[in-house]
């Protein structure tokens, strides 16, 4: 089955290179040229240190990139048998985009989206075929990490959600079937995990360093609150914190904080741009 990734950025390209590995033909497609070269020549750097460590063979390692096909191009999509969205997470974007992919795939195409936090039946509603809808919700780094949740929305075909487990297991991974809530399980349990650290840092209970200290080297965490929501990125956790907040009515559990929405507005995004919580400059 030849598969469409669409973005290119963290998600997107770690998607990418699961899928090329397990020997799918992939169209990587991202509306930035610069995302895109950026995207391919890591993995190819990525899948070559693996060769070189000896965690694949050199002939796996270069078949796969030669598996990969960067693209700016929607119309690449036409024989693919299924599309995962991996854009920015705002809904009107993800459904316009949706749109477009429709009118190039063919009709048993599987749509998904990778989405963290919107409704898959809202995404879906925007689809002539909601019926071949689901989410698909892999975690940071794709490559790394096994669980990837799967979402059927209440539009999506009896018996699909079976089919993309299957396909997703054949991936090395390990799928859990979610109901179409916010937040799916993981991001729902972690927005209290952050959201309760941003509250003892703006309490002055301790500081930051210590708090991501006692719940890694003590609490069993791998990574520490502050230093996984800079991994992650402030552009999309804040997004994602205000999207399940709107998502649950409101519901003050899981408010956000103004001190990661001032973080969201600088474009202090964390790791990728320099500077989070932490300095990385
Ligand atoms: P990112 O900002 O790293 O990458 C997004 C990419 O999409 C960019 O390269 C951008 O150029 C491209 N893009 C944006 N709009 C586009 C469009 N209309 N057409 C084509 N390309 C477009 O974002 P990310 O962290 O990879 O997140 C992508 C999605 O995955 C979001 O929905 C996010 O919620 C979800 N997600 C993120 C994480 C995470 O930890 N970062 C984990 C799981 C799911």
């Amino acid at each position: 089955m030849t598969i469409g990734i669409i973005g290119s950025g963290a998600m997107g390209a770690g998607i990418a290179q699961v899928v090329a590995v397990a020997g799918h033909e992939v169209y990587l497609l991202d509306q930035s040229a610069t995302a895109l070269e950026k995207a391919t020549a890591n993995i190819a750097s990525t899948l070559r240190k693996l060769a070189e460590k000896g965690k694949m063979t050199a002939e796996a390692a270069q078949a796969a990139t030669a598996r990969l096909h960067p693209t700016t191009v929607m119309q690449d999509f036409v024989g693919c048998g299924l599309v995962i969205e991996a854009i920015v997470e705002e809904l009107g974007v993800k459904q316009q985009l949706f749109r477009q992919v429709e009118v190039v795939v063919p009709a048993d195409c599987i749509l998904a989206s990778n989405t963290s936090s919107l409704s898959i039946a809202s995404i879906a509603s925007a689809c002539q075929r909601p019926e071949r809808f689901i989410g698909i919700h892999f975690f940071n780094p794709a490559p790394l990490m096994a669980l990837v949740e799967i979402i059927p929305a209440v539009q999506t075909r009896a018996g699909l959600a079976e089919e993309v487990r299957a396909l997703v297991q054949g991936w090395g991974k390990l799928p859990v079937l979610v109901k179409d809530t916010p937040g799916f399980i993981v991001n729902r349990v972690a927005r209290p995990f952050y959201g309760e650290a941003i509250r003892l840092l703006e309490e002055g209970v301790a500081d930051m360093a210590t708090i991501d200290w006692v719940l890694t080297e003590l609490g069993g965490f791998r990574m520490g609150p502050f230093a996984l929501m800079d991994f992650i990125g402030h552009d999309v956790n804040y997004r994602v914190t205000e999207s399940v907040f709107t998502a649950f009515f409101f519901d003050p559990r899981f408010k956000p904080s103004f001190t990661q929405k001032r973080l969201f507005e600088a474009g202090y995004y964390g790791r990728k741009s320099g500077r989070g919580f932490y300095n990385y400059a």
